[in-house]
Parts: structure tokens; C-alpha cells; sequence
């Protein structure tokens, strides 16, 4: 939330510059009150300030800021969020997709379930349609989005993520399919089989462990314990030789001691995550970790990630020098020609990959030899045998 309320400030400047601009604040934090109130007081250059309940308006929103007027509007009760609304894609690669919508879990720490309301699964059908509509736009890469993706359609007859992966790979033109987040407790050996099967389902799975504490896990109410955790990680590889795991963990969750602290970075060690993204617990008015009276001290928070980023900086290094020589298929993604040409995309499986090429081959398939490691991505150059 700083951040953004920081961002948002160094947008005054060029509204000054350009004063018919619209700028609107809209999302899971501002279907806050509080927040969307005093974001709508801190900046009065900002036109528009609404929450997730409120998407569909967004049209009439922008036609009272044209006219002048300032608006700030947040439903609370029921969370209702329209799913067959037009979507602007920015990337021309990869079309995100979302297939549910909430979320049922209630994390302690976590907001999502209060803003984004009850989780919801949209049809199949429409979902597919979709992506047949993308992949007629020139889109062969879909990522399948939602809070948790392995419990679409718990809310439907007869479907889940596993059945909606098979539909998914028949699309004609589709060359990878991609989908987070997953959350552990929902990962089904149905899911694990269908990505080990269907040619065109990625082998990547982001799969936030949080902690590797089991008391702290069960005070964040993530409902899976480490021992769970290492057994999907160990079917995934059983299942799947080349697949890559990231993950999401939360350091200095109200009541971590050393030793659960410890714990998680023994789990790190373990499991060998490709990456992970890392933070420090931050309460969050509203949910219940908020509330809990065993705050950790900042300071030791600050400590306790620096520690985490150093092991999994180690873990990433080690992790990509597996790849050394080894080949391997990048959907280009870009090329930056500031010096000699680089483009990079990404394997099948998540790794980033940088090689020397041109502009003309944003989009392709090319296969790459990986010749250096760097920290967090890999670098080749081209086969000549290409694809
Ligand atoms: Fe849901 Fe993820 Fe938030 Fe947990 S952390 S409540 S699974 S969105």
C-alpha cells in the first residue's frame, strides 16, 4: 500500500503536465473503504477511486471524469466481479486467462478472500472459447489465472483444473499453456498427471509454501504441513524430470521463532527452488494475523529475509548450472537492440533465457544451447538445426 500510495504521488507531475489526463485508482485495495477514502482525500488530482465490486461501471466512471467530476465508489456486502468484460492485453506473447475468480481459504494474513469475495468458477465453455478467440489473434501461449487454480470449479458439476487442462490443450495453434497460482493443499495427483501428459501443458508450477514451520503454518491457516509440501514436490519430479517449482515465503510471521525460521530454510535446502519471491510479513488490517499479539520485531524480520534471500540466491545459482550445455525451446518474448542484439523468453519451464538474435524473431519458437549461468536466468546462443 505505501508503494502505491507512493506511486501515485509521483504521477502529480505529469498530470500537471497534461491536465486532461485521467488517472483511476481501482483494485482489490481500494475495495477497502478506509483506504479508497483516504487515497480519494490524499490526491485530489486523482479522478476516479473504486473498488473490484464496482468493474463494470468503469465506463461511466470515466465518462463523469470527462465531464469534471471526481468519483470514489466502493460497494461492500457480496463481491460480484462481471467475468465476460472486453480484456486489453498488453503482452503480445502471452495471454493471461482468468478462470476463477476469490478465494475460500482465508489465509491469516491475507486480504484477498474480504476483497475479491467468495471463489467463483467461470464455465469451461467460455473459458475455451476465449482462448480460441486468442490463439485466432496469434496468441500460442496462455497462462490460466486465478487465486488458486486447483480448486476451479469445485463450484461446478462434474469439472475441475484437471479436467479444464484437457479442454485447454485441444485447442488447435496452442503451443504452451501456463497457470498460477496453486495452492498446495489443492494440487491433485489428476493435475500432476495431466501436466506430465498433455504435450502442450508447461512443466512450472508456482507453488507458495510460506513457511516451513509446521506451527506456523497452521497459524497462517494454509491447511497443508512441510511433510505434505515435500511429497507433492516429490511427485512433481517423479511425474516430471524437467519441471521447475517456484514459490512464495513470508519471513517473521507473527510468532515465527528461530527455530521455525530455521525450519524454513531447511525446507528451502530441500526442496531447490528455481526462484522464489520473498517477504516480510506485514500486517494487514481486517484479517486475523493483524491481530495476533506475538508481532516479530522489525529488525528481525529485516534479518531473517536477508538470510532467506542469501540461501535462495545460492539455491537459484545452483539450480541453473544444471542447465549448462543442455538445449532447449524459448518462446521469444523481446529483443533489446540498445547494444548488440539480445532477445530473451523463457523455456517451457519457466527458466529465462538470453541469447544473441534479432528483432524479426519476437514471437517464434527457437531452440537455444545454454553456454553461461547467470543468477537468475540463463544465456546460449541459437542452434543451427532451429526449429
Ligand atoms: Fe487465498 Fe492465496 Fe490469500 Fe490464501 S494467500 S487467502 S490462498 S489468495
Amino acid at each position: 500500500e505505501k508503494r502505491v500510495f507512493g506511486n501515485i504521488g509521483a504521477l502529480k507531475d505529469l498530470k500537471d503536465e497534461k491536465p486532461g489526463l485521467i488517472l483511476g485508482v481501482f483494485g482489490c485495495m481500494t475495495q477497502q473503504k478506509d483506504v479508497a477514502q483516504k487515497l480519494f482525500r490524499r490526491f485530489p488530482f486523482v479522478n476516479i477511486v473504486f473498488g473490484t465490486n464496482l468493474l463494470s461501471k468503469l465506463p461511466s466512471f470515466v465518462e463523469h471524469a470527462e465531464a469534471g467530476e471526481r468519483t470514489l465508489a466502493v460497494e461492500e456486502g457480496n463481491i460480484v466481479i462481471e467475468d465476460e468484460l472486453p480484456s486489453a492485453r498488453t503482452s503480445t506473447i502471452n495471454a493471461f486467462v482468468n478462470i476463477n475468480y476469490g478465494c475460500d481459504n482465508y489465509c491469516t494474513y491475507c486480504i484477498v478472500p474480504y476483497v475479491r469475495g467468495r471463489e467463483r468458477s467461470r464455465n469451461p465453455a467460455s473459458i475455451v472459447a476465449e482462448i480460441e478467440r486468442l490463439v485466432q489473434e496469434g496468441y500460442s501461449e496462455i497462462t490460466l489465472l486465478g487465486q488458486n487454480v486447483n480448486s476451479y470449479g469445485n463450484d461446478l458439476e462434474g469439472t475441475d483444473f484437471a479436467d479444464l487442462l484437457q479442454r485447454v490443450s485441444h485447442v488447435k495453434g496452442l503451443d504452451r499453456i501456463r497457470f498460477m497460482t496453486s495452492h498446495p493443499k489443492d494440487l491433485s495427483d489428476r493435475v500432476i498427471a495431466a501436466m506430465a501428459s498433455l504435450p502442450n501443458v508447461c512443466h512450472h508450477v508456482h507453488l507458495p509454501m510460506q513457511s516451513g514451520s509446521n506451527e506456523i503454518l497452521r497459524r497462517m491457516n494454509r491447511k497443508y504441513t512441510r511433510e505434505q509440501y515435500l511429497t507433492i514436490v516429490k511427485e512433481l519430479r517423479e511425474a516430471m524430470d524437467d519441471v521447475e517449482i517456484t514459490t512464495d515465503i513470508i519471513v517473521g510471521f507473527p510468532g515465527e521463532t528461530e527455530q521455525d525460521f530455521a525450519e524454513t530454510l531447511d525446507l528451502i535446502e530441500q526442496v531447490g527452488f528455481a526462484a522464489a519471491f520473498t517477504f516480510k510479513y506485514s500486517p494487514r488490517k481486517g484479517t486475523r494475523a493483524a491481530d495476533y499479539p506475538d508481532q516479530v520485531p522489525e529488525p528481525v524480520k529485516r534479518e531473517r529475509l536477508r538470510v532467506l534471500n542469501d540461501l535462495q540466491e545460492r539455491k537459484s545459482r545452483e539450480n541453473n548450472e544444471k542447465y549448462l550445455g543442455a538445449s532447449g525451446v524459448v518462446h521469444v518474448e523481446d529483443c533489446d537492440t540498445r547494444n548488440e542484439p539480445v532477445c530473451y523468453g523463457k523455456f517451457s519451464n519457466f527458466k529465462m533465457v538470453y541469447f544473441p538474435g534479432g528483432l524479426e524473431l519476437i514471437g517464434q519458437y527457437v531452440r537455444v544451447r545454454v553456454k553461461q549461468v547467470r543468477k537468475n536466468s540463463l544465456s546460449g546462443e541459437m542452434e543451427e538445426n532451429n526449429l
